[in-house]
């Protein structure tokens, strides 16, 4: 790879040597027109080292430090020794054998952003977030194979500017996963699709939400699945005793998908009500029929359009939550999950907050999650830690 050497701001220059990861146009002296993949060689405006990385257009910034030894070549050797690493960080799970489905590397978490690479029993579905990370991928995937013997690989393409997802056969290499794949997770099957445009049918993040939806808050209860896609929370709930689940999603797919996950657990989809439906023509619908819930699970996109409404969390997450409370029962809970990267934890507790007051309601929260263990984050970059999931007690 081509290197070049790049100035950055001396106010901007102690964050650096101080470890934050994301490189952004505004940091630099200048950025000259380069290749994507180009090696930055980063000195401070007295020509002092500070790190290097790699340029690739994210929609959060230009490119990623990697290392802050100027010694360090940047070669496939460099590469194995962070997988081994994150691997090593990972052993728990390769030991579970109710879990088979995890990240294995999450991007700057362990030392490499813009990649990340999730483990589904075997097979790995690796994560492209720029062209220029993109220009390495012949020396990251030998990387990969001088630690792992995958059973085959997947990737997505996620590198317009926007972090949209290249629809393309993602197949690489190795062996053709079945259709579905299932995986286990904390012994409850998931059927996956690896080949199957941007999503695979499970958010991993999500795990320690469903477990503790599962162990803690189903038995016993009525549960509302919104913005539901294949239905994993639900399932959870069932496992855990829920008596019945709704499933509210607008894509119509999300109907024989649903119904496959709770088949793939020997459970009978047919004593669940899966709806391709606008959530907020539901709340409506719901309104009108007086229903109501013991545990509302809200996880929506962070921005969406449908037909009849553009939804946006920055926007609307209010308003979403003051209508769950409506038809959420006393005593009952909400979970409210958000991946938007523009709320931190103490933005979303105010939203929340400000909807029960609107709704002259109280509340408690009785659980917070962020990412588990597996999506590792640095201390150094906080905005990568992006979930935000609060189960909220409605008094
Ligand atoms: N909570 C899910 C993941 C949700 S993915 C889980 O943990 O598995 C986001 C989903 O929201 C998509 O399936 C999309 O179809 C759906 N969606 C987006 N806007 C919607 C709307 N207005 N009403 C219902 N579903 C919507």
């Amino acid at each position: 790879m081509n290197e070049i050497t790049l100035k950055i701001k001396k106010k901007y220059a102690n964050q650096y040597i101080q470890g934050y990861p994301l490189l952004t146009k505004d940091v630099l002296q200048s950025l000259p027109e380069l290749k994507e993949g180009t090696i930055l060689r980063l000195t401070d405006e007295n020509n002092r080292f500070i790190a290097k990385g790699y340029h690739g257009n994210q929609n959060k910034g230009i490119g990623w430090i990697l290392t802050h030894d100027e010694s360090q070549p940047l070669n496939q050797a460099f590469f194995t020794t962070l997988f081994k690493e994150a691997f090593a960080k990972r052993q728990s799970f390769f030991h579970d054998e109710a879990t088979t489905a995890f990240r294995i590397f999450n991007g700057e978490g362990d030392g490499l952003g813009g990649l990340t690479i999730d483990f589904y029993d075997g097979f790995l579905v690796l994560q492209w977030y720029s062209h220029g990370i993109y220009e390495w991928k012949k020396m990251l995937i030998a990387a990969l194979h001088d630690v792992l013997e995958p059973r085959g690989i997947y990737e997505k393409r996620r590198f317009d500017d926007k972090g949209q997802y290249v629809e393309s056969d993602d197949f690489l290499t190795g062996e053709v996963a079945p259709e579905p794949l299932i995986v286990k997770e904390n012994g409850i099957n998931y059927a996956v699709y690896l080949n199957d445009g941007a999503m695979t049918g499970i958010f991993l993040d999500q795990r320690d939400v469903r477990k503790t939806i599962c162990d803690t808050y189903a038995v016993g209860r009525t549960v509302l699945n919104t913005f539901s896609y294949t239905g994993a929370f639900s399932v959870a709930a069932a496992f855990g005793g829920a008596t019945h689940t709704t499933n509210v999603d607008v894509a119509n797919r999300s109907i024989p998908k649903t119904r496959e996950q709770f088949s793939v657990n020997g459970m009978d989809p047919a004593a669940h009500t899966i709806m391709a439906e606008d959530v907020f023509q539901y709340f409506k619908y719901a309104g009108r029929k007086e229903l109501s819930f013991d545990l509302v699970i809200l996880d929506p996109p962070s921005f969406a359009r449908t037909k009849k409404t553009t939804f946006s969390v920055a926007k609307d997450y209010g308003k979403l939550l003051e209508q769950s409370i409506q038809i959420t029962n006393k005593n009952g809970i909400i979970v409210a999950s958000t991946n938007y990267a523009g709320y931190g934890m103490d933005k979303f507790k105010k939203v929340v907050q400000e909807a029960f007051t609107n709704q002259n309601r109280r509340y408690k929260i009785v659980e917070a999650f962020t990412l588990p263990a597996d999506f590792a984050t640095r201390k150094t970059f906080k905005e990568g830690n992006y979930l935000k999931v609060l189960f909220l007690e409605v008094a």
